[in-house]
Order: C-alpha cells, then sequence, then structure tokens
C-alpha cells in the first residue's frame, strides 16, 4: 500500500515524510483493518515529525484523525459488519487494568498506545485498530470534513469540559486553529461569549465569522475578564497573558501535548484561586459524547485538503500558520 513514511524525525521544511510502498497491514485478534478515505493532520503530527516529542516507533506512519471503513477484522473482532464507517483517533489502546484505566480516567493509563506515533497511523492507505477503540461516524459528516472532529474535535471539547465554562460564560480560546475552530462551535452551542487571541489576522476574521464577539492578538487584552481560557497554540509564553485575562477563581486549560517553556510566573497572576490545568489524551467516553453533539449542532469543519502525497506541504502550511480551519489528507 501507498504510505507516508518517517525514517527519523528532521525540521518540516526538510519535506521529512517520504510517499511509498508498505506492506498493507495484517489485522490481528480484536483488530480491524481499516480502509482510510480521509486523515485529518494534527500539530501533533508535526511534533512527532519534528521530534519534540521523544521518539517511539521508528520509522513511523503518523496520523491520527483517520476516517475509512472496515475491510476485514481479525478474530473475535465482531462488533461491526464490513463497510461500516469508522473514525480512528489518537488513544489507539490502554491496558483496562492500572489505576487510572479502573478509575475512569483511561485518557491517563499508565501504558497507552497512540496512533501514528507509538503505532502505525492513518497517513495511508490502510490502517489497523482495535476494534473497541474505533468510533462510528454520524451519518450527516461526509468523510473529509469528519476527520479533523476526531482529534482536533474531541480534544477541544475535553479542553473545553476543563475549563469548566458554563452556559452564559465567557471564554477566551487563544490560537485559532483546527481545534479552536471547532470548540467555538460548541461553546457558543452552550451559550458562551467566546474571545480569540490570536496572532495571524487570517484565523482572527475566522474567529469573527464562526461567532466569536472579539478576535485580538495574543497578547492583546480582551475587553471583558473570561471566566475560563484554552490555549490551543503550542507557545508557554501566552500562559501570564491568558492568566491576566481571566477572572478571580477562572480556570486556563493547556491544550496541546507540547508546549514551549512558561516563563516565571508573578504569583499574583494566579492568586484568587485561578487554575491552570494540562489536558491529556481523552477517553473514549469524551469521543462518543462528542460526535454525538457534533452531530446535533451540526459542528461545520473548514478543512483544506491535500492529496495523500502531499503531507510535506499541509504540514508545512500549517506550521506557517496558513491553513483555514484544518488540513485533510484525502485518499484515492
Ligand atoms: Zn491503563
Ligand atoms: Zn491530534
Amino acid at each position: 500500500m501507498k504510505a507516508c513514511l518517517l525514517r527519523s524525525p528532521a525540521p518540516i521544511e526538510s519535506n521529512p515524510l517520504e510517499f511509498t510502498d508498505v506492506p498493507k497491514p495484517e489485522p490481528g485478534a480484536g483488530q480491524v483493518l481499516v480502509r482510510v478515505l480521509a486523515c485529518g493532520i494534527c500539530r501533533t503530527d508535526l511534533h512527532v515529525i519534528e521530534g519534540e516529542l521523544p521518539q517511539r516507533k521508528m520509522p513511523v506512519i503518523p496520523g491520527h484523525q483517520v476516517v475509512g471503513v472496515i475491510e476485514s477484522a481479525g478474530t473475535s473482532a465482531t462488533r461491526y459488519p464490513a463497510g461500516t464507517r469508522v473514525g480512528i483517533a489518537w488513544l489507539h489502546s490502554t491496558d483496562g487494568t492500572c489505576e487510572y484505566c479502573k478509575a475512569g480516567k483511561e485518557n491517563l493509563c499508565n501504558n497507552p498506545s497512540f496512533t501514528g506515533y507509538t503505532v502505525d497511523g492513518g497517513y495511508a492507505e490502510y490502517a489497523l485498530a482495535d476494534e473497541s477503540f474505533v468510533y462510528p461516524i454520524p451519518d450527516g459528516f461526509g468523510d473529509l470534513k469528519a476527520a479533523p472532529l476526531l482529534c482536533a474535535g474531541i480534544i477541544g471539547f475535553r479542553s473545553l469540559r476543563l475549563s469548566g465554562i458554563a452556559r452564559g460564560g465567557r471564554l477566551g480560546l487563544y490560537g485559532f486553529g483546527a481545534a479552536a475552530h471547532v470548540a467555538i462551535q460548541v461553546a457558543r452551542h452552550w451559550g458562551a461569549e467566546v474571545f480569540a487571541c490570536t496572532r495571524d489576522e487570517r484565523h482572527q476574521k475566522l474567529a469573527l465569522e464562526l461567532g466569536a464577539v472579539w478576535a485580538g492578538g495574543t497578547i492583546a487584552d480582551p475587553p471583558a475578564k473570561l471566566d475560563s481560557a484554552i490555549i490551543f497554540a503550542p507557545a508557554g509564553e501566552i500562559v501570564p497573558a491568558a492568566l491576566k485575562a481571566l477572572k478571580k477563581g477562572g480556570t486556563l486549560a493547556l491544550g496541546g501535548i507540547h508546549m514551549s517553556p512558561i516563563p516565571p510566573l508573578d504569583y499574583n497572576l494566579l492568586y484568587q484561586e485561578r487554575v491552570v490545568r494540562s489536558v491529556a489524551n481523552n477517553t473514549r467516553q469524551d469521543g462518543h459524547d462528542f460526535l454525538r453533539i457534533a452531530a446535533e449542532i451540526p459542528i461545520h469543519t473548514e478543512i483544506e485538503v491535500f492529496p495523500l502525497e502531499q503531507a510535506n506541504r499541509a504540514l508545512n502550511s500549517l506550521k506557517n500558520d496558513a491553513i483555514r480551519g484544518a488540513a485533510v489528507l484525502k485518499l484515492d
């Protein structure tokens, strides 16, 4: 099968993904083989490719926002008939036995595997998944438009939950890429007022089109104090600015898997019971809850489509803030 393979981490400007032929995988016990129709591109892919995350499987096929159809199943995988359209997301498997899994916090599992990082992902014609970790895709979404729901959408949704934003509350979104452009639609559905802080003017414009009451620069002061905020940009220097914009008792959630160092904080920024917390992965429950809500609203994803063999070009665009909404790879 065709795939985009990363042999060793390197800056994306050097186009390190090799479009090549690799053996088509075989489903093992409990697994399904998915024929990939679309795969969303996530900033985490860039962190894997550029070596900002510790190296795990190498070479590796990146990609963890996979939409496809089940082509075949391994032994004891009987949940879905062949032809079912499913999504494969970042959380590929958990042990189910550690203290976190037992406590309903499988996103924090001690022995997880991750799609497109510790196992091969969806920048390929086929991908494997554990049948208990795939998500049926609601009918209302086309294949390409559904892809960004699987990480940008689900992680954005978990970030919203952890930010504690309530109906009628004021929410700040820092960075306005794929995750924020979905999260704003959920937040508005919940009746929140959204303030978008992002350095790129095109992203500010998109935020206003999607119903933000205000959009400005990353460290500009929003015109009202915020109940909650989420930082999606991987830039630790935003943390003091976001804390400064929060009300007393407000929560700042950090939505990314990687962030540059956070500068020393003046305690006054944190005092008055402000909370800073990270967001790590998601539970399957988050995923199923989000996809149900996404279909109800319904969420509209803005996408830029690239053919599989142009994954390097898509990732370069992402790094340069040049994607409006989310980039998606289309398979033939
Ligand atoms: Zn576990
Ligand atoms: Zn992701």
